[in-house]
């Protein structure tokens, strides 16, 4: 029991997503009066997701990225990025003083907020693609990116598929908005 606990805390990343998140909510969302959690989730599930709930006040929010992103390599700025992604959701959800909505979760406001917080858009799926896009799947129905962990590469291994997939302990039930 301790080991596994142990083998969850693990991550490769040479970053503290908490650390980024309390960064990038910071820098980008300084009125964002939610409270707002991170952790590495693996498995068939989105590339970076976010629940809702609208209590106590200004609500509480917690992000997952994918554990596909838990490797030494991934640059801060694509972390960065997803996490603004997500605190969008955030603010959006917050705004509306309720959660748990179902309507589509990127109308082009969202994508407007997007370009105004973070330009960096394009570049940053540019490595997402190049790096993890063949174990990526696209439901365009539900508005979300998932990968798909076990997805042969076209051209040799997946070098993320060197470092063991850590999997945060989540509900994943809990989760309403996906990226
Ligand atoms: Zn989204």
């Amino acid at each position: 029991m301790a080991a596994r606990a142990e083998q969850r805390a693990m991550t490769f990343a040479p970053f503290a997503l908490r650390d980024l998140l309390a960064e990038v909510k910071g820098r980008c969302f300084p009125a964002m009066g939610a409270l707002v959690s991170v952790g590495f989730q693996g498995g068939y599930a989105p590339l970076a997701c976010v629940s809702y709930t609208p209590f106590p006040r200004q609500g509480t929010a917690r992000i997952a990225v994918h554990s596909a992103l838990d490797r030494p390599d991934t640059p801060l700025d694509v972390v960065r990025f997803l996490l603004k992604h997500e605190l969008i959701h955030v603010e959006r959800e917050s705004a509306r003083g309720h959660g748990g909505g179902r309507r589509p979760s990127h109308p082009a406001a969202f994508w407007e907020r997007e370009r105004e917080v973070a330009p960096e858009a394009e570049e940053m799926w540019e490595w997402i693609e190049s790096e993890v896009g063949h174990c990526l799947e696209r439901d365009h129905r539900r508005e979300c990116v998932f990968v798909v962990p076990k997805r042969t590469p076209r051209r040799g291994p997946p070098r993320w598929a060197l470092y063991p997939v850590s999997v945060s302990a989540q509900n994943q039930d809990a989760w309403q908005d996906r990226s």
